[in-house]
């Protein structure tokens, strides 16, 4: 039989592990946009510092993994990683790339910020109360991201509308 105990970290590992192939899906868009943009200075540069701050997110995560005894996910991180560059190609064909893509990035934030909470009061109701500080510090740099993108997002429109009506290449 397994204890409440067992299953309940059972739980929380498996969140771990899935946020840990969120990075890795959220690393290789990012890297796929970052090659592509050309006209959006300001967003190249906030990607690029959430690339290094998604690295730390992950070193954060195996760390709580590894204090528990256990690893991520080889495999799920692969899958990840292709649906990430996956995603992102398919914004290349748009005409407005740089729009879908700043409202997937929105929304995968979002989806971060979720799935954060979640593993912040699994954490508290297990017992793993060491992995709660770390799992703050990413949410707060989710959170951090989301709110620059809801900011940047009338800018980016606007740069993409003044480039697009006069002819300039606009989408990236
Ligand atoms: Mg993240
Ligand atoms: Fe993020």
């Amino acid at each position: 039989m397994t204890s409440v105990i067992e299953k309940q970290k059972e739980i929380f590992v498996t969140g771990l592990r899935n946020a840990h192939a969120l990075e890795t899906e959220a690393m290789s868009i990012m890297r796929a946009q970052v090659s592509r943009l050309e006209h959006y200075p300001e967003l190249e540069a906030r990607l690029k510092q959430h690339m290094t701050e998604t690295e730390q997110q992950k070193d954060r995560l195996e760390t709580i993994l590894d204090g528990l005894g256990e690893s991520r996910s080889a495999l799920k991180d692969m899958a990840a990683s292709i649906m990430g560059s996956t995603a992102a190609m398919s914004h290349a064909v748009a005409g407005d790339e740089i729009l879908k893509n700043s409202f997937a990035d929105f929304a995968f934030e979002n989806f971060e910020i979720a799935s954060y909470r979640s593993l912040i009061t699994m954490a508290k109701e297990s017992g793993h109360l060491d992995a709660v500080p770390l799992l703050e510090k990413t949410l707060a740099e989710e959170e951090a991201m989301a709110k620059w993108l809801e900011q940047n997002l009338p800018a980016i429109t606007s740069a993409y509308l003044a480039r697009e009506t006069r002819g300039d290449t606009a989408k990236r």
